[in-house]
This record gives C-alpha cells, sequence and structure tokens, in this order.
C-alpha cells in the first residue's frame, strides 16, 4: 500500500515512510492510494476468530509486506491485550468500553501500534528519532506510555498549562526515561500549532522528528480495530448498527468511516462534540470554518479546527451529500453533559466521564429522530476516574481509583516550562 499527501504536492510513499514521517514533507496528512476491501466470507466467520486475528486481517492491507506476518501479528496481539467490555444502557444503546488499557484511555490502542511498529522500522538505524505530540489530554499519556522504554526513540510532548486533568497530567509528566514533558503557556491549537512548525523547519533538519498524533497513520488506521470489536460482538442481535463517537480532532470517527468502506456493516455514524463544534455546523451549513478551541468539562475534545476532518472529506470525495448520508452531528454544552451523565446513572447505575456522555447525547438524539429498528453503540473513551471532580460533583459519588492508577498518582511531576516556538527549538536543539 503506497500512500499519498492530502496537498498533492509531493511523491507517494510506502507505509514505513508515512509512519516515520508522520506529515508530508508538504505539510499534508497522508492517505492510502485506495481503500481496501475485505471480502464477504470475513465478515462471515467474524466471530470464529480471535479478537487479534480479526484485527490483523484489518490492518494488514495497510501495512503490505513492510511488515512480516510473525512480527505483524505479534504487535496487535500487544497492542489489544486488554478487555474491551460492551455494556448495555437500554434496549437498543450500549457503551463500548475502550478504556481498560493502561492509561485508562481509547488511545493505548494507537499509541501502542505505533510505538511498536516505529520500533520496528527504526530497528538497527543509527539515528535517533524524537517523536513530538501536542496533546488535549489524553494523547500525551497514551504515546508516552505506548513509547516508554522503545530503543532509539525520544518522546517530546506539548500540553497547554491548566487546561488538562491532574490525572493526566501525572500521566505525562511522570515517566522519565525517554519521555519529557513541555508544559506550554497557551491552548491546545497552540501546542498542535508548534509541532506543525516544527516540522516544517529547515533549521531542525539534524533531527529525525516524527509525530504522534492522530494525523500519523500508525495512530489512525488501528482505531478501526473498535468497530470490527462492537460488531463481532453485536453481529448476533441482528440490528442495524450506529455508532456515535465523541470526537475532537476526529481521528477515531475518520477510522471507523474507514472501516465501514472497507465493507464492516455499520448504518451510520455519529460526530458528538462539546461546544467545539466545528463539524456538526460543517453538516448543517456547508461551510467549514474552524472556530477558536473553546474549553470544557470533556477536554480531550476541546480541539477548534480537527486536523482528521480533511480525511472525512476524502474518503467522501468533498461530496457534502455522501458524507450526510453516513454522518450526522450535533454537539452539547458542559450543563447538557452533565445532565447526561446523570441520566446513564439513574438509568443503569452506570459510571460514564464527560467524553461517552457527549456521545450518548448524540445517539439518543440520533435514535430519536429514526424510528428504525437501530442498535446504538457509544464509545465511551476514557474512564471515568480521569475526569473525577466533574464526575464526582455531578453524581454525589466516589469513583474508585483504579489499582494501575495508584502508583502513577505517587509519583512528582517533571515538566520544563515554555511560552512559544522560540524556546520549543532550543529545547530541541540543545
Ligand atoms: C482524544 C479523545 C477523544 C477525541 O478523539 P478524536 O480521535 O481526537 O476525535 C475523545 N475522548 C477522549 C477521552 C479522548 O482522549
Amino acid at each position: 500500500m503506497k500512500y499519498f499527501s492530502l496537498n498533492h504536492n509531493t511523491k507517494n510513499t510506502s507505509f514505513s515512510d508515512a509512519v516515520i514521517r508522520g506529515l508530508a514533507p508538504d505539510r499534508g496528512l497522508y492517505f492510502p492510494e485506495k481503500i481496501p476491501t475485505l471480502p464477504k466470507r470475513f465478515f462471515d466467520r467474524i466471530e470464529g476468530m480471535s479478537i487479534p486475528q480479526m484485527a490483523y486481517k484489518v490492518i494488514k492491507p495497510f501495512v503490505g509486506k513492510q511488515i512480516n506476518k510473525k512480527k505483524l501479528k505479534e504487535i496487535v496481539t500487544e497492542t489489544l491485550d486488554f478487555e474491551f467490555p460492551l455494556i448495555e444502557i437500554t434496549d437498543n444503546i450500549a457503551a463500548l468500553e475502550l478504556f481498560q488499557g493502561p492509561t485508562l484511555a481509547f488511545k493505548d490502542v494507537g499509541a501502542r501500534f505505533m510505538a511498536r511498529a516505529l520500533g520496528h522500522f527504526n530497528k538497527g538505524a543509527n539515528k535517533k528519532i524524537t517523536v513530538l505530540v501536542a496533546t488535549s489530554g489524553d494523547t500525551g499519556g497514551a504515546v508516552a506510555n505506548g513509547f516508554l522504554g522503545v530503543e532509539g526513540v525520544n518522546v517530546v510532548i506539548l500540553y497547554p498549562k491548566g487546561k488538562v486533568s491532574d490525572i493526566q497530567e501525572k500521566q505525562l509528566t511522570t515517566l522519565g526515561q525517554n519521555i519529557t514533558a513541555l508544559e506550554v503557556d497557551g491552548v491546545f491549537d497552540d501546542c498542535q500549532e508548534m509541532v506543525k512548525t516544527a516540522f516544517l523547519d529547515n533549521s531542525l533538519a539534524s533531527i529525525q522528528l516524527t509525530s504522534a498524533n492522530s494525523i500519523n497513520v500508525a495512530r489512525w488506521l488501528p482505531q478501526m480495530f473498535y468497530y470490527f470489536i462492537a460488531y463481532r460482538a453485536l453481529k448476533h442481535k441482528n440490528k442495524k448498527l450506529v455508532f456515535s463517537v465523541p470526537s475532537g480532532n476526529f481521528g477515531n470517527i475518520c477510522a471507523g468511516i474507514m472501516g465501514q468502506q472497507m465493507g464492516l456493516p455499520i448504518a451510520h455514524f455519529i460526530a458528538s462534540t462539546n461546544v467545539n463544534d466545528s463539524v456538526p455546523r460543517y453538516l448543517d451549513t456547508g461551510s467549514y470554518d474552524p472556530m477558536p478551541t473553546v474549553q470544557t468539562i470533556s477536554n480531550a475534545m476541546d480541539v477548534g479546527n480537527p486536523s482528521n476532518f480533511i480525511r472525512i472529506q476524502k474518503i467522501f470525495n468533498n461530496d457534502l451529500f455522501r458524507m450526510k448520508k453516513n454522518l450526522s452531528g450535533y454537539a452539547y454544552t458542559d450543563d447538557q453533559t452533565k445532565k447526561a451523565l446523570k441520566e446513564i446513572y439513574a438509568e443503569k447505575k452506570y459510571v460514564a466521564d464527560p467524553h461517552g456522555a457527549v456521545g450518548y447525547l448524540g445517539l439518543k438524539e440520533y435514535l430519536h429522530q429514526h424510528a428504525e429498528d437501530l442498535y446504538g453503540v457509544f464509545l465511551e473513551t476514557a474512564h471515568p476516574i480521569k475526569f473525577i471532580d466533574t464526575v464526582e460533583k455531578t453524581l454525589k459519588l466516589k469513583v474508585p481509583v483504579p489499582e494501575r492508577l495508584k502508583e502513577t498518582l505517587s509519583k512528582e511531576k517533571e515538566s520544563i516550562s515554555i511560552r512559544d516556538y522560540r524556546d520549543l527549538k532550543s529545547y530541541l536543539l540543545d
């Protein structure tokens, strides 16, 4: 499989090159030359496969021969080495829990896959790779954890000061080894802009920089697995499936739509956002007007200008009509999100997190507007403990701290404060 840049100003390249570069030299996002399809017998037999067997078949055509069969199977098996429970909330609504990995958020899957792929590609090379990543919350922790101790790779994380939760901050500032956290005086979009600038800066040419944001194909594509996992578990219901995805940078939902294009029977996608609603507004009005980021209680989705949206546009060939047949979008305020947390708890004594609650709201709204016999899944993208203040205050209960988090919380934060791009550059060159 070859990858091309969505800016169309650079040569097509291999999977490994796309993974190592992150962003194409013309600043475009990489996209596969064609979207492979899976044969009918794959879907007929899906329940008989283990999750790693299934995932291997899904990702294989995107990787091609660049990682051999045995190694790719090993990478996929290690990546998916935890549970993905489906929790029924009502007769036709379930939560797909994606937070059972080491950092309690769904980004673990993409980060673990990418770390292993990049480590594999850089094996034996004499130059270290520096992974530069901006985070609005969960990416940093997942990437840091995924790459911790990977030989030949340094990780530098930029996060907005005071705008991530305490737990998120601990997860990205306490690891040490090959991981460094830079605390930026600004918002997430400032961090993301600095990362993009660094990639284009010729004076940094001596450093092999790559990105681990969902712009990187090795982080983005493995997120397809969630939708296959849910389908595999729900196939026996014989219902049309719809997915509501709490969305920020739109990598996760875009991966789901890729899965659908490969043949996965999904009837519709719902992009659920907080008030950072560029995409729902686009679906309403047909014009894409990104806005400055607004801070919310679902902070991992505080993204004013989602970078993966261009990939979704590509999938539908920039045809708004086609896009709207497959994708709806709804946006919610923090007050609505808190009400949803209460509603989900009242329904099933289920403690959701604010991101999952936004997903639930979008799903309810879509199901309400469509009388068909549908089954809806909303993605529970983070453990409620990561948003403990909001969840405990809203639901008036205590969320028990999972064992794997206790150790992280007991460690001291270590970070370097930076204000602007100049500071970042001098850190990298030092
Ligand atoms: C990153 C994140 C999201 C948004 O995912 P995108 O792929 O950026 O749309 C939603 N919820 C949580 C908890 C996240 O960490």
